[in-house]
């Protein structure tokens, strides 16, 4: 017995730990510093790691069905029912469940490139396809209506990732607006807003609720996560947003325990805690100003908790750095081979960054 024909599945590359990467290269562990995965250099908030602790002795229980608490402190943020929120096991599980909900077997998805991977590996484990619309290098990777409307070609969802993963690029809400408006009815725009809380701009939201000037739509839908500004990565939470229309698919498509108890009691402290967000949010802010100002090379200009950069040779600079204790992500993955993606640090870390890549830009030249 074999599995099926699994030959069209590529594997998800995760970006490797300190610890892996310490062992790979024989070296203690504390000789590096890890800015490839755009998490929290602040660690989680402390009232969520109080809440882990308090959970750990009901976790034989199975999950609470529902998670009421932490969807109504999710609802009130966005000013939207409880329903249309859909608690998913990170980010990933709710591209996961958006598919689940639209994609009938060959239907296809359009997703951007270059951008985050999942989402096309997801729409086939959906039995549907992913085709690809381009983030043009010569227009600093703008996102428009019309730049993705020329590759369209009647999918099911177009994924427009805002702030965007790998170059910190925005979509304007009235593009998103028009991206919907010309593509038809039953196409589903979803505006991944994982880096959301980095960027200076209002959510999608607004658009299917109608507020800031727009109509009310059942058309987008937007996607959070807990992984990035919340700094619970490693606790894999995370939802969309849907329109009223959508709310009751969910009932229908959520695996029996959609998130973990430890994941929602964190993130619900978490919620609360404006402080820590907003202490990251500044701290990415510094970093990425501070990357952007200083580093010998073009990078960017970012709305993330990151900044792409071009350093010619992602391959050969990714392991110098790695070498001087720096792990930062090889872009090579995303199709572009001379850009590394280097994750908001601390101030400290955002130094060693700097200063180590510079380094190795220097004695490469
Ligand atoms: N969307 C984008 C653009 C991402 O970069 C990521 C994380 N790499 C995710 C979604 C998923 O994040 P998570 O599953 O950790 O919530």
């Amino acid at each position: 017995m074999q599995p099926r024909d699994l030959s069209d599945h590529v594997a998800y590359e995760a970006g490797r730990g300190i610890e892996e990467v310490a062992r790979e290269l024989g070296r203690d562990p504390t000789e590096f510093v890890k800015l490839a995965s755009n998490e929290n250099p602040h660690g989680p908030s402390p009232a969520a790691a109080v809440a882990i602790r308090e959970t750990a002795s009901s976790v034989s229980s199975y999950p609470k069905s529902a998670h009421a608490d932490l969807v109504r402190a999710i609802a009130d943020r966005f000013g939207v029912d409880d329903q249309q929120i859909w608690l998913a096991n990170g980010g990933d599980g709710a591209i996961d469940y958006l598919h689940r909900a639209t994609l009938e077997p060959g239907d296809a998805v359009l997703t951007p490139t270059p951008g985050f991977a999942y989402y096309g590996m997801s729409a086939r484990f959906h039995h549907g396809d992913d085709r690809a619309y381009s983030l043009e290098r010569a227009d600093d990777f703008e996102q428009t209506a019309a730049g993705v409307l020329e590759s369209f070609d009647g999918e099911r969802i177009v994924w427009v990732t805002s702030p965007h993963n790998p170059t910190g690029t925005t979509m304007a809400l009235a593009e998103i607006e028009r991206l919907a408006e010309e593509t038809p009815a039953e196409t589903l725009v979803v505006v991944d807003e994982a880096y959301g809380e980095f960027a200076d701009r209002d959510s999608a939201v607004a658009l299917i609720e109608g507020r800031a000037g727009y109509d009310a739509r059942d058309d987008v839908a937007v996607l959070r996560t807990f992984s990035k500004a919340y700094g619970l990565a490693g606790l894999r939470l995370g939802y969309a947003i849907v329109p009223e229309e959508w709310a009751e698919a969910y009932t229908r498509v959520n695996t029996p325990f959609a998130a973990s108890e430890l994941a929602c009691r964190a993130g619900l402290a978490a919620i609360d805690d404006d402080e820590h967000v907003e202490r990251t949010v500044e701290t990415a802010r510094n970093s990425r100003d501070a990357m952007c100002d200083r580093l010998d090379a073009h990078v960017w200009p970012s709305e993330g908790n990151f900044v792409l950069v071009d350093v010619g040779n992602a391959t050969a600079v990714s392991e110098a750095l790695r070498e001087r204790g720096v792990i930062v992500r090889n872009c090579s993955s995303f199709g572009l081979p001379d850009c590394l993606r280097i994750t908001c640090g601390t101030e400290e870390e955002t130094e060693l960054a700097i200063e180590t890549t510079n380094d190795v830009l220097a004695d490469r030249a």
